[in-house]
């Protein structure tokens, strides 16, 4: 093949990230909802679908989309930056703020998206570690500081894989600490007991990140966005391609606001499934760590996490082996699915750390 076709240097991207899809009949291991959106959320969708202008281009500032989420949360529309899921926003934040010359901090174990990202732009990564219970460690923001004097700083809450909210006086110091943008990734936000939407505020150099892939049901329909200073806003729109969000996008992601009773019951209904899940782990030979995400962390106490995984997938129920991420050595992440799934899980997980044990 012609030299001209290689790839600039990959940055150390590797295979890039995915998480491994098998064909199980039990899938915990993507951190979506297990249920779908309302019948009359499609059904809403189907109407408005019939007067979109196919052949036109679709509003370029997602106006109608921007002015409902910002309704939602009691801000400005011009605060609202939308993109072809969270990761989109992601990556157009680190577009904006990072690139050569400039570092990112991230906070290990975390969403290994935001180091990817930072590779992909080119972004200097300055890597810190958590405290031993996976929170945030407001010493090592600090020496991110001192070293790195990151642009952007990421702190993840609730955090993934480990599943712990930071508490709001943490996102305050970090805040204090941090000398560039801090990016709180709220992805599971709706489950965890406070938002740093809260301290969002013009001269904030704060921007919150949701998505509609877990709570609202849509991780089909890649739609996430940011909530922000309007400068930070309009910086990201300079950045984005032309018309990036689609008009399907735009209209599904402003219905699925009408109905947020429904998915607050879902996200009840969620949490209390992921209570039960703790229950049934707690019987089992397992570590496991608090969570206030839709998904669980643990690991088997004695024997080897990648072979439990294995043995999961032969009894087709699919987890998320994080094993590989920094400091999980031997941990599985499950996502908390419907109770029969659930129920499937926990009984395949028994059986399978009980044949780990025959086979000492
Ligand atoms: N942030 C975190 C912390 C996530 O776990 C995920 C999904 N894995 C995302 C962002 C990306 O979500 P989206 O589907 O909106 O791109």
């Amino acid at each position: 093949m012609s030299a001209l076709l290689s790839p600039s240097d990959d940055q150390g991207l590797g295979a890039g990230y995915h998480s491994p899809q098998v064909a199980v009949d039990v899938r915990l291991n993507t951190n979506e909802s297990p249920y779908p959106p309302p019948r009359a959320f499609v059904h809403a969708l189907a109407t408005e679908l019939a007067d979109v202008a196919f052949n036109r281009y679709p509003d370029r500032e997602a106006r109608e989309l921007r002015a409902a989420l910002g309704r939602l949360h009691g801000v400005d529309p011009e605060q609202v930056f939308v993109a072809n899921g969270s990761n989109e926003v992601l990556q157009t934040l680190l577009l904006t703020y990072g690139g050569p010359g400039r570092r990112a901090a991230v906070f290990e174990p975390t969403y290994a998206l935001h180091s990817h990202l930072g590779r992909l732009t080119r972004t200097g990564l300055w890597v810190g570690e958590r405290q031993p219970d996976f929170g945030l460690d407001l010493g090592e923001v600090k020496r991110a500081a001192a070293e790195a004097d990151p642009a952007v700083t990421f702190v993840c809450s609730p955090n993934n894989p480990t599943g712990g909210a930071e508490p709001r006086a943490v996102v305050e110091e970090v805040l204090d600490l941090a000398p560039g943008l801090v990016v709180v990734d709220e992805a599971y936000g709706q489950f965890a007991p406070w938002s740093a939407l809260d301290l969002v505020g013009p001269d904030v150099g704060l921007v919150v990140v949701r998505t509609y892939s877990k709570t609202w049901s849509m991780a089909a329909a890649r739609l996430g966005y940011l909530v922000g200073p309007a400068a930070v806003v309009a910086e990201l729109e300079r950045r984005v391609l032309p018309y990036h969000l689609d008009a399907v996008k735009q209209a599904a992601g402003r219905l699925a606001l009408r109905f947020t009773a429904e998915m607050e019951a879902r996200v009840a209904a969620i949490k209390d499934e992921r209570r039960r899940i703790l229950d049934g782990l707690d019987r089992l030979a397992v570590e496991w760590w608090p969570s206030d995400a839709n998904f669980v962390l643990f690991r088997p106490t004695t024997g080897d996490g990648r072979e439990l995984w294995a043995r999961l997938v032969e009894r087709s129920v699919l987890v998320r082996d994080v094993g590989e991420w920094p400091r999980l050595s031997g941990c599985l992440r499950v996502t908390v699915g419907t109770p029969a799934e659930n129920d499937a899980f926990l009984a395949a997980l028994y059986e399978a750390l009980d044949q780990g044990q025959e086979d000492l």
